[in-house]
């Protein structure tokens, strides 16, 4: 089986920890104890991987320069973890790139911002980030920006895309970086639903109706997000999947079960968030993926249906997307 998983948060639990204390020079992108790294993504038969720049914009940014200097710079380190093996792995910055990489047998490595706020009100920054290789943006994470409001408690759950966030839509639409609503209020949802042209993901939500979470997606979300030809990924942290907090193959599969029954095949993918959770995890890292695809198949899913949710649909939506 292979696997494309839209969100980790590796690249910045690595960074971070490198700027708080001393790491062996052995441990980065390519080995580390964390949930993933790119040795484990290759054994076990990655297509694709997102790796989101996740920036936090409620404390010092790690690298003591600005939260959007501090991006750039963890892309630039991105960037050369990357090329450190060209034969292995390559940014996808198209379509074309990514048939490529299927035809080099090389995993396919997507750049992602998770903080649309570094863009802090400067849409050339949109274009920016689009040179630097970045494909998808997470409007918000939990904190209001120059975008939109976050769905932290549903506390602005009402409050929908600013002006000028209806214009990095815009902007992300022509030239082709994806638009992802997780972490993003119920009106921005509406709002993305309403103005963008493309379709969008949201990269690492769950289903509300399994598990009430703000984080994760009514019934009605998921059928507006499928009939823009989008996609949500299955996210493995406990408090998404179940009321008890635990993170287990079966919760996740009453999740696949639910969203295709509600949005059909095509709506679900996989959004791991490892390296951004914590807690006990059944399946804490990339070498245990195929647990999930094993789970599927004790539950009844046919075999072109654990593909689909596995890496085709993210493979059609790609597609879909950039073709
Ligand atoms: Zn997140």
């Amino acid at each position: 089986m292979r696997y494309i998983d839209f969100h980790i948060d590796t690249l910045m639990r690595w960074l971070s920890a490198k700027a708080t204390s001393e790491l062996p020079s052995n441990v980065d992108l390519w080995t580390n104890d964390y949930h993933v790294d790119i040795e484990r993504l290759i054994k076990s038969n990655y297509a694709a991987q997102f790796f989101a720049c996740f920036i936090y914009l409620g404390e010092d940014p790690i690298f003591k320069v600005s939260h959007y200097d501090d991006a750039l710079k963890a892309i630039d380190i991105f960037h050369e973890q990357i090329a450190k093996k060209p034969e292995k792995i390559a940014l996808v910055r198209s379509y074309q790139d990514y048939l490529n990489n299927m035809n080099n047998n090389k995993l396919s490595a997507f750049l992602t911002i998770e903080e649309g706020g570094i863009i802090d009100g400067k849409i050339e920054r949109v274009d920016e980030l689009y040179n630097k290789g970045v494909r998808a943006i997470t409007l918000t994470w939990n904190y209001e920006n120059c975008i939109g409001y976050p769905n932290v408690e549903y506390k602005q759950k009402d409050s929908g895309l600013k002006p000028f966030g209806i214009e990095v839509v815009e902007k992300m639409n022509d030239l082709g970086i994806i638009v992802d609503v997780s972490h993003l209020s119920d009106a921005g949802f509406y709002d993305v639903h309403k103005y963008s042209k493309r379709p969008f993901l949201a990269t690492h939500s769950n289903s509300r109706t399994i598990c009430e979470h703000s984080r994760n997606l009514t019934d009605e979300m998921v059928k507006m997000l499928a009939n823009k030809g989008g996609m949500t990924g299955i996210n493995f942290a406990g408090a998404f999947l179940q009321k008890d907090g635990k993170s287990t193959v079966d919760s996740m599969v009453a999740h696949i079960k639910h969203l295709i029954n509600v949005g059909g095949l095509e709506v679900v993918g996989l959004g791991t968030d490892l390296d951004g959770i914590g807690g006990e995890l059944e399946i804490g890292s990339a070498g245990n993926i195929h647990m999930l695809s094993e789970a599927m198949e004790r539950n009844g899913f046919k075999t072109n249906e654990i593909e689909a949710v596995c890496y085709k649909n993210a493979e059609a939506f790609f597609k879909r997307f950039w073709a």
